[in-house]
């Protein structure tokens, strides 16, 4: 009789694991067979995301705040850092919680995996290309931030986090993966934090008018929620270290985005032009020249498959969640 191998699981640690973008990756990873230990402070994420995944035998949540140490006694593999507010709205009311989640958490993250030989992948993000000057951007651009501007305190804590993740690999071999994320949408987006495919959406199933800031033209490219998974899949699992840009380059104007919301949904309703907030890039768009090639990675969901499929959801949601005005109470959670 020939020897039998027997593979254990491997393990993989996922921050932000209440939240849009961590809830989905969890969901992925329990799907190929790993065992999953998700952690959330809930302070921008909802149990509501992972309430299915409370009962899995692969499945282990632990609530805690990444900014403060973390103590794990299991052997882990891998970590994936997708804890952060993700929301403009989000970063003017928890300003420091924001820089601190990517850069002592971060921080936190890197010596975790390093104690246990796991390799990173941290959730970097279009944003540290600030308002671009060149257009679509690469990965060589290094970006147009304002450090002091209202969008300072996730920028800089994003740009601060890929330094510090090249520096734990560079300085202490730590096998790190880091992934530039653009505009992504789907299921389980928080219906009120104020970005612009949740805000539409609620307007539309509420019948009123879509909020659209400014003249509407600026430009965004919006990249459904499961190519963005696969993308992330991906990079984890591939050798390569530099950051990788991981979106959809399709390219709209808000202004036909709201239209095209409203043609979609098949609805009478109007548009209310509002004022543009501070600093909202111009223009932003992906060139995903290196993923093709070195993940051999592309979306492939088109963005009225896509939308549809996010108004399915948001339609489906309890009429008390989407009637109610979010007045999110963040201070329960943080002490700055
Ligand atoms: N936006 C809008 N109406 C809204 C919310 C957002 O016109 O109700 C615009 C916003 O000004 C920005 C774009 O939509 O130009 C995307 O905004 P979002 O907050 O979704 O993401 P980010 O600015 O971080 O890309």
């Amino acid at each position: 009789m020939g020897k039998e191998i027997i593979f254990m699981p491997k393990t993989i640690l996922i921050t932000g694991a209440a939240g849009f973008l961590g809830s989905h990756l969890c969901d992925r990873f329990i799907g190929e067979g790993f065992n999953v230990i998700g952690m959330d402070n809930y302070i921008t994420g909802d149990p509501d995301n992972i309430r299915h995944l409370l009962s899995r035998p692969k499945f282990k949540f632990i609530e805690h705040d990444v900014t403060n140490y973390i103590s794990i006694s299991e052997k882990i593999d891998y970590v994936l850092h997708f804890a952060s507010p993700a929301s403009p709205i989000d970063y003017l009311k928890i300003p420091i919680h924001t820089l601190k989640v990517s850069s002592i958490g971060c921080h936190n993250l890197l010596g975790l995996a390093k104690s246990k030989n796991a390799r990173v992948l941290i959730a970097s993000t279009s944003e540290i290309y600030g308002n671009p000057l060149e257009h679509p951007q690469k990965e060589n651009y290094f970006g147009n931030v304002n450090t002091i501007g209202p969008r300072g305190v996730y920028d800089e804590a994003k740009r601060f986090q890929e330094a510090l993740t090249m520096a734990y690999h560079r300085f202490h071999g730590v096998e790190t993966r880091i992934a530039r994320i653009f505009n992504t949408y789907g299921p389980r987006m928080r219906l009120n934090d104020g970005r612009v495919i949740p805000t539409f959406m609620g307007q539309a199933l509420r019948h009123e008018a879509l909020s659209v800031f400014g003249d509407g033209s600026q430009t965004r490219s919006f990249c459904y929620v499961d190519d963005l998974i696969e993308g992330i899949y991906k990079l984890l699992f591939s050798d390569y270290v530099l950051p990788v840009n991981l979106g959809n380059p399709d390219e709209i104007n808000i202004l036909d985005f709201a239209n095209e919301i409203i043609s979609l949904t098949n609805l009478d309703l109007s548009i209310q032009y509002k004022p543009l907030p501070e600093e909202d890039p111009l223009e932003r768009q992906p060139d995903i020249s290196l993923a093709k090639k070195v993940l051999n990675w592309q979306p492939i969901i088109k963005r009225d498959k896509g939308i549809l499929k996010t108004f399915e959801y948001f339609k489906a949601l309890p009429k008390a969640k989407l009637l109610k005005v979010e007045n999110k109470d963040f201070s329960k959670h943080i002490k700055s």
